[in-house]
């Protein structure tokens, strides 16, 4: 009936250190500061479910394909677990429990009332049709029915998803339902129930911390000098609002190279640019330099907001700036974390920096359980507030136990999930 099957293997990503391996380095330091008690230390270590799923979907030409997808949630103390999606040849089992277990830091960072969850499918996107898609996110949904829910697991976009492939989710759950659950999945599109603000917030986010940073060493925005690697979501959004604070962006990079423009970037004139010629890499007035160059520019501010294990052991110790946003999930490996510090660069970490894109997720699922949607100046506001408190407590924390702002970061979580699972109690 079918064509013959048609197993490919993606290439395995060589180099990349173990992302989980690296959580655990940061969650066991924390942990030493915090002096957690062994058995939860050992419970918030474990993921609650790991599922590895089989995706089989018929490609455009007749032929089965079969992909391999996952969902991990990490842990659902402070209330259902939340996390993105991600379509990516690398993607494995370690990378989605990294992820889950920093997704439960997040939530607790910024005091919203999720667990942490995430997972992905094992693919490369940019081979397949919209059709293949759509197909593929519809089995996975398919195969997740029983762990997704709006009370109980709520995906989001992540790498290479967005808001059709949400959309794609909520349709599927919602046929299963028999009624439209709008609440399962979170950057959806607005007609369906999506948030004002939701595209723009994890970018807004970065923005938000950033310039608070800077404000904690005396720089002036208007005094500062930024480098944004990636143009994707949340790295174009950083650039543009930061420039629209009067920050001088002086590099910028996506997937196809680096630019550098000592006088600072016209963003509006950037973003127009790609849109019209979908990369950067040849705009006019610009310096084409490398990835590495770009990372080590003189800055004040870096935005690595492109995807993981960009800033080692190997490059670190060559970097110019005075503050790192992280604007995505786990730019910078344990290994180079040290080196950071003796250079005495203030880290803002992933987990506090990139967290207004699932702050916003909960305002849109607290929107869809209302059915009642806010003004984009409301969420906003609020997101800038809850972004703030985020901040001062990690900087309080960090100051208290005398450690980096990562580790702040992870003290901070924990010791609120701890605490959380001591008043539960351990049913049995
Ligand atoms: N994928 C995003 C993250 O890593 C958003 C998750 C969400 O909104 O649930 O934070």
């Amino acid at each position: 009936m079918y064509s013959q099957v048609n197993y490919k293997e993606p290439a395995p990503i060589m180099n990349k250190e173990n992302p989980f391996e690296s959580m655990m380095e940061r969650f066991d330091t924390a942990a030493n500061k915090l002096g957690l008690d062994e058995g939860i230390y050992n419970y918030l270590k474990s993921p609650v479910k790991q599922v590895i799923t089989s995706v089989p979907i018929i490609m455009d030409d007749g032929s089965i394909d079969v992909f391999e997808g996952y969902r991990v949630i990490h842990n659902d103390i402070l209330g259902p677990s939340k996390g993105g999606i991600r379509y990516a040849p690398d993607v494995s089992l370690d990378e989605m429990k990294a992820l889950a277990a920093w997704m439960t830091w997040k939530c607790a960072i910024v005091n919203i009332p999720f667990g942490g969850a995430k997972g992905g499918i094992k693919c490369d996107p940019a081979k397949l049709s919209l059709h293949e898609l759509e197909r593929l996110t519809r089995r996975f949904t398919a195969n997740l029915l029983d762990v997704f829910g709006p009370e109980r697991d709520i995906p989001a976009p992540d790498m290479n998803t967005n808001e059709q492939t949400m959309a794609w989710i909520m349709d599927t759950y919602s046929m299963h339902s028999k009624r439209t659950v709008t609440g399962v999945v979170t950057g959806k599109p607005m007609i369906l129930g999506g948030s004002q603000g939701r595209r723009e917030a994890t970018g807004r986010g970065v923005m938000i911390v950033s310039t608070a940073a800077l404000q904690k060493l005396g720089i002036k925005s208007n005094d500062a000098v930024a480098v944004v690697q990636g143009f994707g979501n949340v790295g174009s959004v950083a650039a543009q609002l930061l420039y629209e604070q009067g920050v001088k962006v002086i590099g910028l990079s996506d997937v196809n190279g680096a630019i550098y423009n000592s006088k600072g970037f016209n963003l509006p004139e950037v973003i127009d640019y790609v849109e019209k010629n979908k990369s950067l890499a040849k705009f006019p007035n610009a310096e084409v330099i490398s990835n590495e160059e770009l990372l080590e520019l003189e800055c004040d501010l870096l935005v690595p907001a492109a995807k993981e294990d960009q800033i080692r052991s190997k490059n670190a110790g060559r970097l110019k700036c005075k503050i790192i946003a992280e604007g995505a999930n786990g730019p910078t490996t344990a290994k180079a974390d040290p080196i950071l510090q003796e250079k005495g660069i203030l880290v803002i970490p992933d987990i506090l920096a990139n967290a207004g894109g699932v702050t916003v997720s909960y305002f849109e699922w607290v929107q869809d359980r209302m059915g009642f949607f806010w003004t984009l100046n409301r969420v906003n506001t609020r997101l800038e507030r809850m972004m703030h408190e985020a901040f001062v407590n990690v900087y309080k924390t960090a100051a208290k136990y005398d450690v980096p702002l990562r580790i702040g970061a992870y003290i901070l979580a924990i010791d609120k999930v701890a605490r959380t699972l001591k008043i539960r109690g351990i049913y049995a």
